[in-house]
Parts: structure tokens; C-alpha cells; sequence
């Protein structure tokens, strides 16, 4: 299903989710292009735009909602139970930011291993994406298999529901029960099912968006690019990774990498395990007991992280452990463009 709302309709909507969410949305400051996440309360949500759920991606992985950057996992001798999750949503996601979700999803809640703190989180929030209409340079979810805008689940991940803003009007599609449930009886909502011509415009408006994407990225990968990153040898990454100064950026903002430390401490009377984001070009990463390194290079740690996005992840799960979110660039001092190495391979 899915409803018109005008403006005033949907500000109603987010004033009554502040009662029983804690909100995600987000927010954008003078002169930027690229918003930030930010929380949203009821004295934010009087002067804020609407207009900021048309920009891309905002700078922050979403992972940081879902497994934080530091955190306590276990505590041992004290009987403390993990504390309760408030109920979150997460409105204005990108399928940039629900591709990510998928590979979490993937490496967090397998047979064998379960992250029970990013698996609460993930059954506490709820998540509300909307169209991108204005893509930009940094973006290339066309090249990684997306489009910029959500008509069904994103490898295995489904929005409740999705936002496309069309001539001033706000089309809600409603895509499961909690979705629905999130538009029930609320007040000062008018909501109208919506009709063929104002479909045919957001299909134009989504149209145009991704034209735009092909445009920016008018080079296609190659279709054999999981079995090219595993040929290049070593004067390829040196060449094309010349300007790291291994600053971890890259990693730490990319929201498909999923990588974390474990730690224990003793705490009074008591120990906790910590966990703590962890980056494969760290050269520790992947040392063994004894002193043994087979990455000391950093070539073979910057091939590394190819491998594992483009190879070896698709070849287990059929997608790009990748969104194209470009984030990884846009922080990056070296200037070194994830697109133009996949695209020399
Ligand atoms: S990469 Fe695609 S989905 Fe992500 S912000 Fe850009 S256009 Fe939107
Ligand atoms: S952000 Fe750039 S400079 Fe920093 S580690 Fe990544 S590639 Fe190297
Ligand atoms: S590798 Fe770069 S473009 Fe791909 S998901 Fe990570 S940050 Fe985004």
C-alpha cells in the first residue's frame, strides 16, 4: 500500500513517534551538501526541514546504531544482565545504509554465532528509508548492483516503510506489519492511497535519479571483478594504494565492515569483555601467535580489504560486501577513489 501525505501530516506523524521512539534522522548544518545523523526531540523537530530526507547518505555508517563503536558484551561475576534496548527509528536510511544491514546480518546472526546485543538492536528498531532523487559524486550504488531508491527488500533486509517526496507531497510505502502499525490511528494525519499519476511522477523522479548515478558512473565493473581483485599482483596495489598514510578512515566509516576486537578487563571484583571496532589494515590484524604475519606488507592488507568486499564475500553470499555509499573516499587523505582501482582491475 502505499498513502500521499502532505507536509503538515507527516510532521504530525514524527511528533507522535517521538512518544515512543527514540528517532534517528537526519540533519544538515549551513553550506553542507552531506548531512549528519543526529537525534531528533520535539524542539529540533519545529524548525526542521523535510527537505533533508532528499540528500544522499549522511556521513555516518548507520552500523554505529547497531554495534557500537565501543562496548561492553559480557560481564562475569557481578550476575549483570545486558541492559534493555529502547525502541528506535531509523528514518531517512539509503539502500546505500540497508545493503550494509544485510552484511551485519549476515556475519552477526549465524548458526554458530550470534552478536546478541546487534541482534536486540536490530529486532528494537524500526526503519523508515527514503528515495534518493539527487545522487552525487561520490555515489555508485548503481555499480554494486542498487538503484537509488527501495521497491523491495535489499538482500534480505526490508524497510517498514519508505519515503519518495514527490511536487511537495510525501508517498508512504507501507512494506510490513510494523510499517503499518506505525501509521495507525494517529492524529492529524490525512492520508490518501495513492493514484496512478502521482505513481507515474515518482516513477520519473526515480527514473532521473538513476540516470543521474549512470552519468556519474558511466563505466560499468566488470562482471568478472570478484575473480579480477584476486589477480592483481603486487606493483598493482602499490601503485594504487601509494598515497595511504594508513590512517584506518576507510575502514572505520565503511558500513559493511564488520570486523571487531574482543578484550578482557578486571573490573573491582569482576570481569567484562569489551569489543571494540577493529580495521584489517592495522599490520597487527592479522599477526599470530609467535610473531608470524602473513599481511605485513601493506599491500597485501590494502589487497586484503578487496578480497574480502568484492571475492570472497559475494562468492559465500552473492552480493558485494559494498554499497557504493562512498564514504570510504570521501574521508580519505591519501584522495585514493575505491571506484577507479575496481575500475583499472
Ligand atoms: S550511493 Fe546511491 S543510495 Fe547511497 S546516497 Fe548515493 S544515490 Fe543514494
Ligand atoms: S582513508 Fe585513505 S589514507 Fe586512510 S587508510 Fe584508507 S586509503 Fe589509506
Ligand atoms: S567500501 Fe567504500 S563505498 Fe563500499 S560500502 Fe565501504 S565505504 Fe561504502
Amino acid at each position: 500500500m502505499i498513502f500521499v501525505l502532505d507536509e503538515i501530516s507527516f510532521r504530525n506523524l514524527l511528533h507522535q513517534w517521538l512518544n515512543s521512539y527514540k528517532i534517528f534522522v537526519p540533519e544538515i548544518f549551513d553550506g553542507q551538501k552531506v548531512p549528519n545523523i543526529a537525534i531528533l526531540n520535539k524542539e529540533k523537530l519545529e524548525r526542521f526541514s523535510l527537505s533533508v530526507f532528499e540528500n544522499i547518505r549522511v556521513r555516518e555508517p548507520l552500523k554505529a546504531i547497531f554495534s557500537l563503536p565501543k562496548e561492553k558484551v559480557a560481564s562475569f561475576g557481578n550476575g549483570e544482565d545486558l541492559e534493555e534496548r529502547e525502541k528506535v527509528l531509523l528514518v531517512g536510511a539509503k539502500v546505500c545504509d540497508l545493503r550494509p544491514l544485510a552484511v551485519l546480518k549476515k556475519m552477526y546472526l549465524k548458526e554458530d554465532f550470534v552478536f546478541e546485543e546487534f541482534k536486540e538492536r536490530l529486532e528494537n528498531t524500526l526503519i523508515i528509508s527514503a528515495d534518493c532523487p539527487y545522487p552525487q559524486d561520490t555515489c555508485f550504488c548503481n555499480l554494486v548492483g542498487l538503484k537509488p531508491y527501495c521497491e523491495k527488500d535489499i538482500d534480505g533486509v526490508l524497510p517498514d516503510l519508505n519515503l519518495s517526496f514527490v511536487d511537495n507531497k510525501i508517498l508512504v510505502e507501507v512494506f510490513t506489519e510494523r510499517g503499518e502499525e506505525l501509521l495507525k490511528d494517529k492524529i492529524g494525519v490525512r492520508k490518501e492511497e495513492a493514484d496512478k499519476e502521482i505513481l507515474e511522477r515518482r516513477r520519473e523522479i526515480r527514473d532521473n535519479a538513476y540516470f543521474t548515478l549512470k552519468k556519474i558512473n558511466e563505466k560499468e565493473l566488470k562482471e568478472d571483478i570478484k575473480k579480477k581483485v584476486l589477480e592483481g599482483e603486487k606493483d598493482f596495489w602499490d601503485k594504487n594504494l601509494e598515497s595511504c598514510v594508513e590512517c584506518f578512515g576507510c575502514l572505520y566509516v565503511c558500513p559493511t565492515c564488520f570486523c571487531f576486537l574482543l578484550s578482557d578487563y578486571k573490573v573491582e571484583e569482576h570481569y567484562e569483555r569489551i569489543k571494540v571496532w577493529d580495521t584489517c589494515y592495522h599490520p597487527m590484524y592479522a599477526r599470530v601467535a609467535g610473531g608470524l604475519n602473513p599481511r605485513a606488507e601493506f599491500y597485501k592488507r590494502g589487497r586484503n580489504r578487496f578480497h574480502c568486499k568484492f571475492s570472497n564475500f559475494y562468492s559465500d553470499y552473492n552480493f558485494y560486501a559494498c554499497s557504493g555509499c562512498g564514504r570510504c573516499f570521501s574521508v580519505c587523505m591519501g584522495k585514493i577513489d575505491i571506484r577507479k582501482i575496481l575500475l583499472s582491475l
